[in-house]
Order: structure tokens, then sequence, then C-alpha cells
């Protein structure tokens, strides 16, 4: 049995793309909408590396599969959530 939770990976403790060291790279602050869309929807992050100045996005999640499933559980969690936020709206109006 496993039971250690092994798919959720910190790119903080990855080594940049660019310079290849370790340690460097922080969590940036997306700089305009499509940064910000792919932040907030996607399970790639905005990362910057403190030595060389490299900026991008990198995955959170070990596997692409597993992201896959992720996506489509939380879109079914907002379906949800927004039916029963219309439900309610919807009988504070009549
Ligand atoms: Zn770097």
């Amino acid at each position: 049995m496993r039971t250690k939770n092994n798919f959720r990976k910190n790119p903080m403790f990855q080594n940049c793309p660019q310079c290849l060291k370790s340690n460097t790279l922080r969590k940036s602050h997306p700089r305009n909408w499509k940064e910000a869309l792919a932040d907030n929807l996607t399970f790639f992050k905005m990362y910057r590396c403190r030595e060389c100045g490299w900026r991008g996005h990198l995955s959170t999640y070990n596997s692409s599969a597993l992201s896959a499933k992720l996506i489509l559980f939380y879109a079914s969690v907002v379906i949800v959530v927004s039916y029963i936020v219309l439900t309610v709206l919807s009988k504070l109006v009549h």
C-alpha cells in the first residue's frame, strides 16, 4: 500500500531549466491576463529564477494524466457550484 502522497510536486525544489541551479526558483506573480489565466485554470504556475532571471510555467503535478483527471474533477465541481448558485439566485429573485 502506498501511504505517501507522491503525485504532488513543488517546482521550487526543481532545478532551473535555464541555468540548472537548484533552489533558485520562486513563485512569480502573473504579469498579464494570459499568465493569470494559466495560473488560475491549470496546474502550471508561474515561476522565476533568482539567479538568471528565467521566467516560465512549471507543472505542480508529476503526471499529466492525473492533471487531466483533476481538471475534470474541478470542472465538475465548478458546474455543481454554479448550478447551486443559480438555483439560490432564482429563488431570491422570485
Ligand atoms: Zn536560472
